[in-house]
């Protein structure tokens, strides 16, 4: 086996096989990880750019459920009144129920999917949320789309929020306003589509 091998006089070092460059990366090992234990990437979560960090990072916490709902409170023995959901009163408050199965959710679906004439968005998860790619339409429709997918769930939080502190009952017509203004100011300053008309 060591017939072909040639030692040069250089000092000795390290290399780490996986990467091509023999260059150690923490990147690499956990692509080296995912492959090994046979795991696709699938439930990342694509960053949204056009919109503000916060509402891309609200998103990416309600995936996990580490948003401070009345559930989360609850398994963290956090006592602090009623866990029930505080926009239809009928079910434990998670992200999930909030953003999917919560009647209020699910009418600012409708009307997100009749604004937008795409197909209907049905959603079991935060997740099936983050990965609606089905949408048929231009690169720019597809992003624009994406975007207020993440806005809907942005402003459906602060609705349940306003009950919450500040006693401010949620109107769904004002949650679908907030989502179609705000889309429209992100969108036509921060995107790369500039110009577009309300
Ligand atoms: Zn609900």
């Amino acid at each position: 086996m060591l017939e072909g091998v040639q030692v040069s006089a250089d000092a000795d070092q390290w290399s780490w096989f996986p990467d091509s460059n023999g260059e150690f990366t923490v990147k690499s090992v956990k692509k080296l990880l995912l492959e090994e234990a046979g795991l696709r990437n699938d439930s990342v979560m694509e960053w949204c750019k056009w919109l503000p960090a916060k509402v891309n990072i609200h998103v990416w916490r309600s995936m996990s459920e580490s948003i401070p709902t009345g559930e989360a409170h609850k398994k963290r023995n956090v006592l602090v009144g009623d866990s029930s959901c505080l926009l239809c009163n009928s079910a434990d408050e998670t992200a999930e129920h909030l953003f999917t199965a919560c009647f209020t959710a699910a009418t600012v679906w409708n009307g997100i999917t009749s604004w937008c004439k795409i197909s209907n968005i049905i959603a079991f998860s935060v997740k099936d949320l983050g990965i609606h790619n089905e949408i048929v339409g231009s690169e720019r429709k597809k992003e624009a789309v994406k975007g207020i997918i993440s806005i809907a769930c942005w402003s459906i939080w602060r609705a349940r929020n306003n009950v919450k502190f500040y006693n401010v009952p949620a109107r769904i017509e004002n949650i679908l306003s907030e989502v179609k203004a705000l889309g429209f100011l992100w969108f036509s300053n921060r995107s790369k589509h500039r110009g577009v008309e309300w």
